[in-house]
């Protein structure tokens, strides 16, 4: 697969349905560059830097995350540089950690078939903690290249953290509009706490993870969607 380039400093490697591969973003600075998502598994996370050795890109000093699920996170033992996630991101994946540590692999690799065929490879199952943890808000330079990085409440987890690519005027906001893995089901409250957050940040674009970019209006009128 190729990187889909969305403006001047702006790229994604675009998500995958079958093993539910998220879209990994990629930021370049004057200085430095900064990844969206670590990826499913380090297989994800390599194809994605041979995707970004194509265009001749650098691969990310940073990777922040979006949120702790393994098909965002379980690739960061490969990622180059260091990986910067809330408290929250942190602590749910030090428990996944443990957890596979005292029970093996088995349990997680079964509870979803994306996730068997995300490891029909046989490969290790690694989970790692951040590099760097943060609460509230960063604000990042990647040089000319402001980058504001945010938790906000989900109706999908509660420890979602949104990235505002403030010049570029795109919002990476992983999967904070979807519903709780894997019922889908949402809270309406939280919904609303959400659309007030998306609503505020000043951008043409937001990019979920596993979708294309969407306006404003399609972000809502989707986390709105009650089906009654
Ligand atoms: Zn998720």
């Amino acid at each position: 697969m190729k990187l889909v380039r969305l403006t001047e400093r702006l790229w994604y490697y675009p998500y995958e349905f079958d093993r539910d591969r998220p879209n990994l973003g990629y930021i370049k600075g004057d200085n430095w560059s900064l990844a969206v998502d670590a990826g499913h598994s380090a297989s994800h996370t390599e194809e994605f830097y041979k995707a970004l050795e194509e265009e001749g890109l650098p691969l990310p000093s940073l990777t922040v995350l979006t949120h702790w699920h393994w098909d965002h996170t379980f690739g960061m033992h490969a990622v180059n540089g260091l990986c910067i996630a809330n408290s929250k991101t942190n602590q749910h994946l030090i428990e996944y950690r443990d957890r596979i540590a005292k029970e093996g692999p088995e349990w997680f690799i079964k509870s979803h078939e994306t996730i068997e065929k995300e490891y029909a490879d046989n490969s290790n199952v690694i989970v790692v903690p951040a590099d760097i943890v943060f609460d509230g808000e960063l604000l990042l330079d990647a040089g000319n290249c402001p980058i504001r990085i945010f938790q906000t409440e989900s109706p999908h987890t509660d420890d979602c953290t949104l990235v505002h690519v403030i010049n570029e005027r795109l919002c990476f906001i992983g999967d904070a509009n979807g519903g709780v893995f894997p019922s889908g089901e949402k809270d309406k409250g939280l919904c609303e706490s959400l659309v007030k957050t998306l609503s505020s940040i000043d951008v043409d674009r937001f990019l979920e993870g596993h979708w294309t970019p969407d306006t404003l209006q399609g972000i809502v009128d989707d986390l709105m969607d009650f089906g009654d």
